[in-house]
């Protein structure tokens, strides 16, 4: 074994070797793998080894479609067979709302270039002769779709690996870690140290403890996963491989195995393996089964499937995978530690193992994933994500991994976590409530406790009205929202502003104003959308999304302030409301001393002004698009606010209002958000956001690309649409059309209660930013005409806004 090199890779699963091989195709190759039994004796050996293209996230979902394609260029070059089947897979719909979903990821898969097909119940059962017709009402047919040897697969990585110079030691533990000041890390194995100026954790099922080794509690848990296999059977005999099937409503996946099929489930009483810690003695390990537990599902699949039930059993596995509480991976730099990755909770790891490599690999190589990974990054969990956190998630997300997911739904478990002070007094006010970052947030109010419930659906849900409401009260009068759930730092230090400047796109605003900015990678793009209030010469107070927190620690780790800058999140230290409306200035005036007429405090203003009893930082600012300010407390003032605002606003009509009703009125003004507008994928002037980049101001991270960026003119635009929508508004991920082809997608959508109509933010190609029809939007498999808005829908001008 080296006792030196470049890479560490803790971990020969299917993901370590992915990694591996992906690093030394992005050219670097002094890299050991290091693997503490056989290659695959984690959780990888005993997976079924499916592999499929569809994912909630469309950015997953083209990294999902790369690994598919990989196991051929594998093959070539190493001359290792994967056991690749490409049978192509059916989803089945059991139920209307489930072929609605399944029409929604058709549509998405239309823009990521997937030949999807839906088809009737006659033609999936000609396709899959084995399933009962009279359970289902349609299906969506996947002709990539398939299945492959776990073993093979992960031979085959090691071996491309190793044929371009990596290396690979087995039956070696990773016992400690220890960084050295320069970075680098002393990797403490049983068979001596190595040197490294990397270590990749990707451990698999023991990657928690792995990450404990360099003090990280990963937000990641071991599932039970149980499949069987029955014996042949006579129909199968002769006939065409079968096709992968899923049944959403059976909660059951099934494909060929040899002469039998394999069946396996994900029950809704799952099991964590392991919770708190995995056994070292496990290796190449299985579980003991539990067909008691999965039984349900079982009668499902053999009444869905009867030829299945007809014959015996021929093997039962019950095996352990680590899910993170999303299901989706955790790939990236650590925030905190120099030169530490993580690649793990990999539920599937033979669709998504190929992205996680390629990704990490560029990540580590160039400095940039190269792909928009935001929905595996491992920054997207703080430390509100704990050990028993996860297991409530985890648990959940596993006894869901085929129900479907509403774009209005909630999930209960895990909550409350975070509450404000202002939990109960929302609460009586009949507040429906969503779950962001673990925090309590209002996303409408009812107009009793018996009607503070959600109907989940594709559709117009019964909140529909009641936000409506809330919207008309801001717009006609005056609407108060809690804002607790953005994101803050305090940057402070003689060289703040100065800092600042060399990290964000726009120049940083003089004290007593706000500026908003995006903030760029080296390459130009998005990568944050900041407001920055200046209080004093050295004191900057930032506004940003809460969930990109992390995220956006670990950048400024990476572009260190400088000696004297201190930068400090302070997110659940300022909680906050936001009054809004044409009477809010009245309201607020009522409230102090301090003129708040707009000559002495204009649009973009900030500062310290005390409400009543109570000092506050204001902002002149609205997400609304309306007359606003945003009112920032520490957390023991905010109840009193809410009281002192309450009560001052009966004379204006105040009213509640939450996240849905300030979702639908961003939309008509055409703002954009962080993981919806604004992501990694974009630049500036695509997203429109061009008016907010200074580039006169010096250099700052990402000029030159977005300077080539706005002499180009990029190569998409953000674009506002009105939709002749029915009863179902877009949401999000559908596709644009244009002229009877797919240009597009939308990010954002919801009825625009303000303006009287439907609307969805999406982006197209530059070149048709001026077309002036022929764009539908489909919305569950309907194309619906859409009309391209030159501008806001909402006050174009802005003049309410600095009224
Ligand atoms: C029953 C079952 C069915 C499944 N079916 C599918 C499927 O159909 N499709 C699909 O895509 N996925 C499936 N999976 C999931 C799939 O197996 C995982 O996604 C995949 O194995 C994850 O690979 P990994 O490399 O992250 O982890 P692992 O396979 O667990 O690999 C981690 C490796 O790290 C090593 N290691 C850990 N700690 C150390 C240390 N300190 N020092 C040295 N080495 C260390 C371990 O020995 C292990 O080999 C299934 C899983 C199960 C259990």
């Amino acid at each position: 074994m080296k006792s030196e090199v470049r890479v560490v890779v803790i971990g020969g699963g299917v993901v370590g070797v992915s990694v591996l091989y992906h690093l030394t195709r992005a050219g670097w190759s002094d890299i050991l793998l290091i693997e503490r039994g056989e290659l695959t004796c984690g959780s990888t050996w005993h997976a079924a080894g499916g592999m499929h293209t569809i994912n909630g996230d469309p950015n997953v979902a083209k990294l999902q479609q790369y690994t598919i394609n990989l196991y051929q260029q594998l093959e070539k070059a190493t001359g290792q067979s994967c056991g690749m089947h490409v049978t192509g897979g059916i989803m089945l719909a059991g139920t209307r709302e489930r072929l609605d979903w399944l029409k929604m990821a058709k549509a998405r898969g239309r823009y990521l270039g997937m030949e999807l097909e839906l088809i009737s119940v006659e033609e999936a059962a000609r396709l899959f002769p084995l399933m009962n017709k009279r359970h289902f009402v349609g299906a969506l047919f996947d002709p990539i779709e398939g299945h492959v040897d776990p073993w093979g697969f992960t031979q085959a990585y090691a071996k491309a690996a190793q044929a371009q110079g990596a290396e690979l030691v087995r039956h070696t533990r990773v016992l400690d870690l220890q960084p050295r000041r320069d970075g680098s890390w002393d990797v403490i194995t049983e068979r001596g140290n190595v040197h490294a100026e990397h270590v990749v954790n990707a451990a698999g099922l023991w990657a928690r403890e792995v990450g404990r080794l360099v003090g990280l509690e990963l937000p990641i848990l071991a599932m039970e996963h149980q499949y069987l296999i029955t014996e042949d059977i006579p129909a199968l005999q002769g006939q065409k491989e079968q096709l992968h099937c899923i049944d959403f409503e059976g909660e059951i996946y099934t494909r060929q195995e040899r002469g039998g099929m394999l069946l396996g489930t994900y029950e809704r009483a799952g099991v964590p393996w392991s919770p708190v810690s995995t056994p070292w003695d496990f290796a190449q390990s299985l579980l003991p089964n539990d067909l008691e537990r999965i039984a349900p599902s079982l009668e499902v699949g053999f009444e869905h499937f009867p030829a299945l039930g007809e014959v015996g059993i021929r093997k039962v596995v019950n095996g352990p995978f680590t899910f993170a509480p999303d299901g989706n991976p955790l790939v990236g730099p650590v925030r905190g530690l120099r030169n530490f990755w993580v690649a793990c909770g990999v539920m599937a790891g033979f669709s998504q193992g190929g992205g996680v490599g390629l990704a990490l690999s560029h990540w580590m190589v160039d400095g940039d994933p190269g792909a928009d990974v935001w929905a595996m990054d491992v920054a997207r969990y703080g430390d509100w994500a704990t050990l028993a956190y996860t297991n409530a998630k985890v648990r959940e997300n596993y006894s869901r991994r085929f129900r479907i997911r509403f774009p209005n739904e909630e999930l209960p478990a895990a909550r409350p976590l975070r509450t404000t002070p202002l939990y109960e007094p929302l609460k009586s006010a009949h507040a429906v409530f969503g779950d962001y970052c673990g925090l309590e947030h209002a996303l409408w109010f009812a107009p009793s406790a018996a009607a503070a419930h959600e109907t989940v659906t594709f559709h117009r849900s019964n909140a529909h009205e009641h936000v409506a409401a809330e919207c008309r009260a801001v717009r006609d009068g005056a609407g108060l929202l809690e804002i607790s759930s953005y994101g803050k730092f305090e940057v402070s230090g003689a060289a703040a502003a100065e800092w600042l400047a060399s990290l964000m796109a726009n120049h940083v605003p003089p004290v007593g104003r706000i500026a908003l900015t995006p903030m760029l990678n080296e390459r130009g793009k998005l990568i944050g959308d900041f407001t920055l209030c200046r209080l004093s010469s050295e004191r900057i107070f930032l506004i940003c999304t809460w969930a990109a927190e992390v995220y956006y620690r670990r950048w400024f780790e990476r572009h260190a302030a400088p000696p004297g800058v201190t930068v400090r999140p302070c997110a659940t230290e300022y909680v906050g409301l936001s009054v809004a409306g044409p009477r809010s200035r009245a309201l607020l005036q009522a409230l102090t001393r301090t003129d708040l007429a707009s000559a002495a405090f204009p649009f973009l203003s900030f500062r310290q002004i005390d409400l009543g009893m109570i000092p506050a930082l204001v902002g002149r600012i609205s997400f609304t698009g309306d007359l606003g300010y945003e009112i920032w407390v520490t957390s023991d003032y905010q109840r009193a606010l809410y009281e002192l605002l309450s009560e001052a606003g009966r004379a204006h009509g105040l009213r509640l209002f939450g996240a849905r009703a300030l979702n639908a009125m961003r939309i008509e003004k055409s703002f954009g958000t962080w993981a919806r507008e604004y992501r990694p994928i974009y630049g500036p002037y695509e997203a429109g956001l061009g008016r907010f980049v200074d580039l006169n101001k010096g250099e700052f991270v990402g000029r030159t690309a977005a300077l080539a960026e706005r002499t180009s003119g990029g190569a998409l635009r953000l674009t506002t649409f009105s939709v002749d929508a029915a009863d179902a508004d877009a949401s999000g991920d559908e596709p644009i059309w244009h002229e009877g082809r797919v240009v597009g997608w939308v990010t954002s959508g919801a009825y625009g209660h303000r303006v009287g109509r439907s609307l969805a933010l999406g982006y197209i190609p530059a070149a048709l930013a001026a077309a002036s029809g022929g764009f539908e939007i489909e919305i569950i498999g309907e194309r619906r005409r859409a009309t391209r808005e030159s501008c806001a829908v909402f006050d174009p001008d802005g003049a309410r806004m600095r009224a």
